[in-house]
């Protein structure tokens, strides 16, 4: 089968397989019909992510039909339309049964699929604990609006949660790739008073402003003076970072109020300084790292019933065939390119 894979760094390339089988009880294997391209495969291409084996396949953001499931797999048939989650987990250990899923200490706990095991931008994947790591799409919703569930709807949506977000609240989310677009949506389920969203690229600005009028939009080079008019209180309730900039770290905590929340999800690759003197007694509450995603049945339901809608996200499809055109576009953002996806 053909599959897109980390040849060396620096490098992808399709790469034929075999098709993968059955390795455990609880394995699936699922024949993909759609994948996207995340950032954390560029991340991959250029070695910033130490963990990923050379030679494996890329993509962790996947749709498709599942072909075949382990004796012990009891969630899903054979036939069952899917989406992947992003991360591993076994269901059963301390970190899981607390939904603290990216931290399962199973030795392909957390994001393996596209990293340290063959992942989903090829014809068939094998999904380790397919009963935690699959999730059955509603019959009304189409594979692009399941197609980011898995992992960036599914960081959104957590980054959201774990921010706890008033009607009261102003909240300022920084960055609006598809990250940061995701988190704006689920963030504007929780009906919030006000909504910032900062961004550099003036395409993004525009896609936000034409697609979420209701949402306020600022530069960075003004956020902090504008945040602080804006907001009842002097700051952001709540910043939920996204970005992964130079300085935007800085910004998220000189955004926020005393006492506010700052959520931190963007992954950065450089060190960030946390000045703790010149915060003392802003006593802000920081919550940081990578998804745990454990509601991708939720999501899917909330899709299911029109409250969040990702599609407009994805602005390019390409087949299979044109993966290297894909990844061009998306790794140097031409086109006004949010969102890419590869139709198998
Ligand atoms: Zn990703
Ligand atoms: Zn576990």
């Amino acid at each position: 089968m053909q599959t897109y894979s980390y040849a060396d760094k620096g490098f992808f390339e399709c790469i034929e397989k075999d098709k993968p089988q059955i390795q455990h009880p609880r394995d699936a294997i699922v024949k993909v019909t759609m994948a996207s391209i995340c950032a954390s495969d560029i991340h991959i291409k250029h070695g910033h992510v130490s963990r990923a084996v050379q030679g494996v396949t890329v993509g962790h953001e996947t749709v498709g039909i599942v072909e075949e499931v382990g004796g012990s797999v009891t969630n899903v048939r054979p036939g069952d339309r899917v989406t992947v989650n992003v991360e591993t987990f076994c269901g059963e250990c301390f970190f899981c049964k607390n939904g603290y899923v990216n931290n399962c200490t199973d030795k392909n706990g957390g994001w393996a699929l596209g990293c340290r095991i063959n992942g989903g931008q090829a014809e068939y994947v094998r999904v380790p604990f397919a009963d935690t790591g699959l999730n059955k799409i509603p019959a009304r919703v189409t594979d692009l609006q399941a197609l980011l569930v898995g992992d960036v709807l599914a960081t959104g949506f957590w980054a959201t949660r774990i921010s706890d977000i008033t009607d009261e609240d102003t909240v300022l989310i920084l960055g609006a790739g598809p990250t940061g677009l995701c988190t704006l949506l689920c963030t504007m389920l929780k009906k919030p008073k006000r909504i910032i969203v900062c961004e550099t690229d003036e395409n993004r600005i525009r896609f936000v402003n034409e697609h979420y009028p209701s949402v306020l939009t600022v530069t960075p080079e003004v956020v902090e003076n504008f945040v602080r008019d804006v907001s009842d209180n002097g700051g952001a309730d709540v910043v939920i970072e996204a970005a992964g900039g130079e300085n935007t770290f800085e910004t998220a905590w000189r955004c926020a109020r005393p006492n506010a929340v700052v959520t931190v999800v963007a992954l950065y690759y450089k060190p960030q300084l946390l000045p703790l003197p010149e915060m003392y007694g802003k006593n802000l509450t920081f919550k940081t790292g990578g998804v745990d995603g454990c509601d991708c049945a939720e999501i899917l339901r909330l899709i299911e019933r029109g409250k969040i809608d990702t599609t407009p996200l994805i602005t390019h499809v390409f087949p299979f065939e044109k993966i290297e055109e894909a990844y061009d576009l998306f790794e140097n953002r031409r086109d006004g390119v949010i969102k890419v996806a590869i139709k198998m």
